[in-house]
């Protein structure tokens, strides 16, 4: 294979660790590429021309993975029911396109809290934008169906209703009275509690302490929320795990190759954070 050419386009994109991720296993796996960060405000005309370039391939990040999904001649079922694609892939003239958060939603979880697929109870997911989409889909495959829902904006909360048909939604707002006793697991897809960003407004108190906690949230590692759900003993798993996974999913699509995840890995990308 000639050389593979690769990156991630977003804006912003400087501070993407797709970079270090994909350099990693390019080396590891031998495999003679270059993974770039473009950063920009004009995707499509970055994207057209990676595609005359014979690049291999794109991942997408903010704000363009409804664009990304847009552009494509050919998408995954995660991709065309969250209307968000994060990888593509440039083949045989034509642009596919897949939405590789679901999947690494999923892995992250088996990985680190692998009880969670025998929740019985319901799931309360802070937030509606475009991480949420992923997971009501992720959680909709793996057969879950009652979801309370809680977001600032009621009709964005109502649109996740679109992603899959088999989820039975609940929507709340902040100020609302949630029934927590129902819960088994808490997903923030927010970017609250992100650096530099609003509190998120929802305490874990009243919660049962087996209820498992899921931030989406990477920068910091360890947000309010999972520092309260270790505080009460809880079972708490951070974003990284879901980017690391989303990563090997799209390296899959471009090489056939499902890379393993070395500890280091994990460590260098907790030192970059
Ligand atoms: P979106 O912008 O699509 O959605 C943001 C969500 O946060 C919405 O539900 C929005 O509510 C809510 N929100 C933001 N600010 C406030 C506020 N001040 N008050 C109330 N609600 C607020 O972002 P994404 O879904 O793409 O990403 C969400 C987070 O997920 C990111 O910030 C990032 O930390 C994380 N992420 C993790 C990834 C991973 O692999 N682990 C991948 C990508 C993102 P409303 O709808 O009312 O505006």
């Amino acid at each position: 294979m000639s050389m593979a050419r690769l990156g991630v386009i977003g804006n912003p994109a400087a501070h993407s660790l797709s970079p270090v991720i994909h350099r990693a296993w390019l080396s590891s796996y031998d495999i003679e590429g270059r993974y770039e960060i473009i950063e920009t405000s004009d995707f499509i005309k970055h994207v057209r021309a990676c595609q005359a370039q014979g690049w291999r391939g794109l991942n997408v990040t903010l704000p363009y993975k409804g664009d990304a999904y847009e552009i494509c001649d050919e998408c995954d079922e995660a991709a065309v029911r969250t209307k968000a694609v994060n990888c593509l892939l440039f083949e045989s003239g034509r642009i596919f396109g897949f939405n590789t958060d679901v999947a690494g939603f999923i892995l992250a979880l088996d990985e680190e809290a692998p009880l969670w697929r025998n929740n019985r109870h319901a799931i309360l997911l802070l937030g509606a934008g475009g991480v949420a989409r992923a997971i009501v889909y992720a959680l909709a495959t793996v057969g879950f169906d009652n979801l309370h829902v809680v977001n600032r904006s009621a009709a964005r909360a109502h649109a996740l209703g679109e992603v899959h048909k088999n989820m039975n939604l609940k929507i709340y707002g902040y100020d609302d009275n949630i029934p927590l006793n129902e819960i088994g697991l808490v997903i923030n897809a927010t970017s609250m509690g992100m650096k530099n960003s609003a509190l998120l407004p929802f305490s874990l108190e009243g919660l049962d302490k087996d209820v498992i906690i899921f931030d989406s949230i990477y920068t910091p590692l360890e947000t309010d929320l999972l520092k309260e759900g270790r505080a009460r003993a809880m079972i708490c798993v951070n974003g990284l795990g879901m980017l690391i996974h989303q990563a090997r999913v799209s390296f899959a699509h471009w090489f056939d190759i499902f890379p393993s995840v070395h500890s280091s890995l994990r460590a260098t990308l907790e030192r970059a954070l």
